[in-house]
């Protein structure tokens, strides 16, 4: 008697079919810029393909005051990115679903304060998605759905490299810094240890970004809450 279909998938097909938070390398290089331009935590969108919103094509800061444990985005500044987006005829689902931060640690678990953040400025939209990069390489997405019985799912996180990308552009990451970033506190006794780094040698660099980040797909932990049900990226 044959296995049924379900059996004969291996692990490996199993893993492929689940949801993967992806990073054009573009949208990577830029939020690893940011995030070690200076000792705070920054903010900001991830605007997705058209096609495909776990694709992250593109990282934009919003104007912001930063200490080295929250943000706190302008009202108004929001409200103009918002206009800018539709006028540019995008859906709010590439441009209003997934909020990106860094922390300046070594973890990226979401603190209390994001987890209110979160809930109070993502939990009316029908999905939402939460990403913390801490400055060791650590990752966290939590895609979460508000409609019905609600779900949240944590997603491994990848960069992909199959759709054209554009080069790097340090002069216009650095203005977009410089204009949104406003830094008004800072609690730790000493400056993280990528703070304003932008130079370190290529080894360390290397270490440093590894972490667990495997440049292809791979899993950091998977977790149906509550609800229970299953997922499946065509759902989005
Ligand atoms: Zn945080």
């Amino acid at each position: 008697m044959l296995p049924e279909r379900e059996s004969i998938r291996s692990p490996r097909q199993m893993h492929r079919r689940r949801p993967i938070l992806r990073f054009s390398p573009t949208a990577w290089a830029k939020l690893l810029y940011l995030r070690d331009r200076g000792p705070t935590e920054v903010s900001g969108f991830g605007l997705s393909a058209a096609d495909d919103f776990l694709f992250v094509e593109d990282v934009r800061l919003i104007r912001q005051q930063a200490t080295d444990m929250s943000v706190q985005f302008d009202d108004t500044a929001v409200a103009e990115f918002f206009d800018e987006q539709v006028d540019q005829d995008r859906r709010p689902e590439q441009f209003g679903r997934i909020w990106l931060h860094t922390h300046p640690g070594e973890s990226a678990q979401p603190s209390g304060t994001d987890e209110g953040t979160f809930s109070r400025c993502f939990g009316r939209t029908d999905w939402s998605l939460m990403f913390i990069l801490a400055c060791g390489g650590q990752t966290y997405a939590r895609l979460e759905f508000h409609a019905g019985p609600g779900g949240a799912l944590q997603l491994p996180v990848a960069v992909d490299y199959r759709r054209e990308f554009p080069a790097a552009d340090h002069a216009a990451w650095e203005q977009e810094y410089l204009v949104n970033v406003q830094c008004v506190e800072l609690r730790l006794p000493f400056p993280p240890a990528h703070a304003g780094t932008r130079s370190l040698p290529a080894e360390e660099l290397t270490s440093a970004e590894s972490g667990d980040f495997d440049f292809e797909y791979f899993e950091v932990t998977s977790f149906l809450k509550e609800s229970g049900r299953s997922f499946h990226a065509d759902n989005l």
